[in-house]
């Protein structure tokens, strides 16, 4: 990102909750983003996937420019490099669990699918929730979901908002294993954006905003 900036109006007002904010993210690391509620982490972390526009500034990712592509294309590039785990899920209600992993998968238009995407589902432990619809999941199973769902696409950045936010302490450290493990097998780049300090602790970096601006860029390892 460079000199980016997220201002959003409404009416007369206008709220600048990023201003010209400019950080890289090295292939292969670990970071998380943290600072206080309203701060911007979800709306940064959107910028830098590509799930939103900035105001102003430059946003790349994998040398492609995104400000100045077109919905389709910005779809295409998210499809091909891109994995992101909502704060609140966002499962489709009215599929199953397993149907919600196949659909990164369809969209690539990807062949036999179904055992790939059971197999993710195993590996998040959900092999036998498989065929239960969102409503009949617990919130931690439904962010396992969104978890395997996430992984489908083998991203080469993970994005993860608060992945551990609604979670027990012992499914916390399931997932916590499960996005390490990513980023060492696979050398996922994770950017996680936690109020959870130990989690932000386990990342190589860890970024802190507030007020729209970085106010520390620190390595941990
Ligand atoms: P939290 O830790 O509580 O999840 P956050 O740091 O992720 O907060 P954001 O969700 O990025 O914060 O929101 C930053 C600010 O932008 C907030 O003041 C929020 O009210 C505002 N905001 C977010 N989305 C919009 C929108 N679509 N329209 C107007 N204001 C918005």
């Amino acid at each position: 990102l460079e000199e980016v900036s997220k201002i959003y109006k409404s009416g007369d007002r206008s709220l600048t909750v990023l201003d010209k904010i400019s950080f890289s993210i090295e292939a292969g690391s670990t970071m998380s983003i943290v600072g206080p509620s309203g701060s911007g982490k979800t709306t940064l972390l959107g910028l830098c996937a590509g799930l939103d526009r900035s105001t102003s500034g430059k946003v790349e990712l994998h040398e492609t420019r995104l400000d100045g592509l077109s919905e389709d294309q910005l779809a295409a590039v998210r499809n091909q490099y891109v994995g992101f785990i909502f704060q609140n899920f966002q499962l489709l209600p009215t599929l199953t669990a397993l149907e919600n992993v196949m659909v990164p998968l369809e969209l690539r238009g990807e062949k036999n699918i179904r055992p790939r995407a059971l197999d993710l589902l195993d590996k998040v432990g959900l092999a036998e929730r498989s065929h239960h619809y969102p409503t009949q999941l617990s919130g931690g199973e439904q962010q396992r979901v969104s978890l395997a769902r996430a992984f489908s696409n083998r991203p080469q950045i993970l994005f993860a908002d608060e992945p551990t936010g609604n979670l027990d302490a012992e499914t916390s450290e399931k997932v916590v294993k499960l996005l390490f493990d990513l980023n060492r097998e696979a050398g996922t780049t994770l950017v996680v954006v936690t109020h959870d300090l130990d989690l932000a602790a386990k990342t190589q970096r860890i970024i802190k905003i507030k007020g729209g601006k970085i106010i520390s860029d620190t390595q941990t390892q």
